[in-house]
């Protein structure tokens, strides 16, 4: 019997895991503050997540469910608001960047949960219209000038 040890890369930000270096991933990775946009031209995110940090603070409550002969107590991390915003509000502060939406709610430890109702959001949407914006505007650009 073959046994084959391999080194197994974990991302310093997220749960990804690989057999191959995550170097690049983790330049880009939505998780790490000091990220790299591989979409747009954002190179510090840090003072947006600064700016939206003062509004809010994350609490956790227990919550006890109780059940026929038994409690299940469950941590529930919910943010309370100062100032609420919106996605929207993120939106405009990246310039309605995806990838860089995605960033600033898992950077800030939200959840897009927390903005349902009041903004939808499909981030696979968002971003394949993002590139037919760019790659459009790229075309225009290589013909019109
Ligand atoms: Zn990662
Ligand atoms: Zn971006």
């Amino acid at each position: 019997m073959k046994v084959i040890k391999k080194n197994v890369y974990y991302c310093d930000f997220c749960k990804k895991k690989s057999l191959n270096s995550l170097k690049k991933h983790e330049e880009r990775c939505t998780q790490n503050p000091d990220r790299r946009c591989g979409m747009c031209d954002i190179i510090d995110l840090n003072p947006i997540l600064d700016e939206f940090e003062d509004k809010f603070v994350l609490c956790v409550t227990e919550h006890k469910e109780h059940w026929p002969g038994s409690a299940i107590y469950e941590e529930v991390i919910e943010p309370i608001w100062k100032d609420e915003f919106t996605l929207q509000d993120i939106q405009g502060a990246v310039d309605g960047c995806p990838a860089c939406i995605l960033s600033v709610v898992r950077c800030l430890g939200l959840n897009f949960w927390y903005f349902q109702g009041r903004f939808k959001y499909d981030f696979k949407a968002a971003r394949s219209d993002w590139w037919d914006a760019t790659n459009k505007e790229n075309l225009r650009r290589e013909f019109c000038y």
